[in-house]
């Protein structure tokens, strides 16, 4: 028996029910999470009752929503233990905050000769930003690889970093394995050789309790949507020092000091890396997302996914007919191939079973290439799924087995 904590939540995401009224057994929260309808509320208010626009508005409306948004990002900050609301900048995405990192902080301190150090289970978001930027100064890109069980190869990674080193960019969690980085080891070998460490939160922060400062890194992104918040929005972190330093990004309203055509002066950060209107219901929305899943527990809901996927490993092993990837011990996220059934056909027929999977590369293809295969099947687990979701996976996979004999 595990101790795992049980969370009985499925009433408050109405995204679980079928067109027809029947349960939908969502295994798909690594792409994108359902949402409460705490999270619902908040956004509809915003939408209407609570709505204007922040910043410039002299009547109290506007005033109340411009402290509505700054609540959100002293709640981001307070979430992640951060020092200062200061280091939250609002970004549509994780995507957009590493491309914010790659074209200020990376354009002004990676230059020729430099190197940029990934890893193989890398999404393309924390790949591309970074060809596009080496591609841009001459700056080389290694690859750190992994061990037989999935996790990034801190052994390699520390006898193979060196002075030419200025990043180091790794998923926390990886979104196809679900395996859980060394965060604070990769941040002494970064630090080591004078290389800045960005750490990819996608996946982490809505299934780990952070904490900046003891995670030691230099940048952190994630996305809202993954964290049972709306899509359109995330949240890159950085130290203050080094938000300081950085040059603007977008230009235009929100960002300046003052403006004129001989010279214009930049807001001090965050404001300086959020141009123009801001995203302030998703803002606000993400405030919700995260008082309902911090109310719940953090490191509740790590044990209750994570269980989850130990209990979904154990019954496809069960079948003889599937690979499992990825280590024993994930973060809610497992990704397999079932014997002779290509996973978009295993997917739809799964659909057909009311069971939501994801089949495809991931965004992860170097580490599609890793594992030997074109695609994987993969089943996330959020907060809202329990063993009746991993009966009708189990159903469907049998189903399949049956179809394709
Ligand atoms: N990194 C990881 C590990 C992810 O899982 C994702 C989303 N699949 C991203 C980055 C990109 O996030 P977004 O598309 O929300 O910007």
């Amino acid at each position: 028996m595990s101790n795992a904590p049980v969370l009985d939540r499925k009433a408050d995401f109405p995204g679980l029910v079928t067109a027809g009224g029947k349960p939908w057994h969502y295994l798909d929260t690594a792409a994108s999470a359902q949402k409460p309808l705490e999270v619902i509320d908040a956004m509809s208010r915003a939408l209407g009752s609570d709505y204007a626009t922040v910043h410039r508005g002299v009547y109290n409306r506007s005033a109340q929503m411009t402290l509505g948004y700054e609540a959100a990002r002293k709640r981001v900050a307070d979430f992640i233990g951060a020092k200062s609301e200061n280091e939250i900048v609002f970004v549509r995405g994780a995507t957009e905050g590493i491309n914010l990192v790659g074209q200020t902080w990376g354009a002004a301190n990676i230059g020729a000769g430099d190197r940029i150090m990934l890893s193989t289970l890398e999404h393309h978001s924390n790949i591309v930003p970074w060809q596009m930027l080496a591609e841009r100064v001459g700056a080389q890109i290694d690859v750190c690889p992994l061990t037989e069980d999935g996790l990034i190869d801190l052994d390699w990674l520390e006898a193979n970093l060196t002075e030419r080193h200025k990043l180091v960019a790794l998923a926390h969690v990886s979104n196809v394995l679900g395996s859980v980085l060394g965060a604070k080891r990769a941040a002494k070998a970064a630090h080591a050789v004078g290389a800045k460490l960005l750490l990819d939160g996608c996946q982490a922060a809505p299934r780990m309790r952070l904490a900046m400062d003891k995670l030691d890194c230099d940048f952190y992104v994630f996305s809202g949507h993954k964290l049972y918040g709306p899509t359109g929005i995330g949240v890159l972190w950085a130290r203050e020092e080094l938000l300081d330093a950085m040059p603007p990004w977008h230009g235009g309203g929100a960002m300046i000091d003052k403006v004129s055509f001989e010279k214009t002066t930049y807001a001090p950060p965050p404001q300086r890396f959020e141009a123009g209107t801001p995203m302030i219901t998703e803002a606000i929305a993400l405030h919700a997302a995260i008082d309902y899943v911090d109310a719940l527990g953090m490191e509740r809901l790590f044990e209750h996914e994570s269980d989850l996927a130990t209990k979904a490993r154990a019954a496809l092993r069960d079948t003889n007919k599937v690979t499992l990837f990825g280590p024993e011990k994930s973060a809610g996220i497992v990704s397999f191939a079932l014997d002779g059934v290509h996973p978009h056909d295993l997917g739809t027929i799964l659909d057909e079973e009311d069971v939501a999977i994801r089949a495809g590369h991931h965004c992860a293809q170097p580490l599609m290439e890793h594992l030997g295969v074109s695609a994987t099947a993969r089943a996330s687990f959020g907060l809202y799924n329990d063993e009746s979701d991993i009966d009708a996976l189990m159903r469907g996979i049998e189903r399949t087995l049956r179809i394709f004999g």
